[in-house]
């Protein structure tokens, strides 16, 4: 299963899909692809570290 990344424009961060507390039923806008997300927001985006961190971890993890 694909994540999905969720923007949320009132902080400008990129969280991805059930990876944090925040990044749940949220008044934000999903992407399939961070690529996507940030082409939308164009550029001004922050990831979550949390969000962030365990998604290195999952990467590293699949090798
Ligand atoms: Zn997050």
């Amino acid at each position: 299963m694909k994540p999905k990344y969720l923007y949320y424009p009132r902080t400008g961060k990129l969280h991805i899909e059930g990876y944090c507390g925040y990044a749940k039923n949220c008044d934000c806008f999903s992407f399939a692809t961070e690529a996507e997300a940030r082409a939308f927001a164009h550029g001004s985006v922050s990831m979550c570290k949390k969000c962030q961190n365990k998604r290195d971890k999952l990467l590293s993890e699949v090798k």
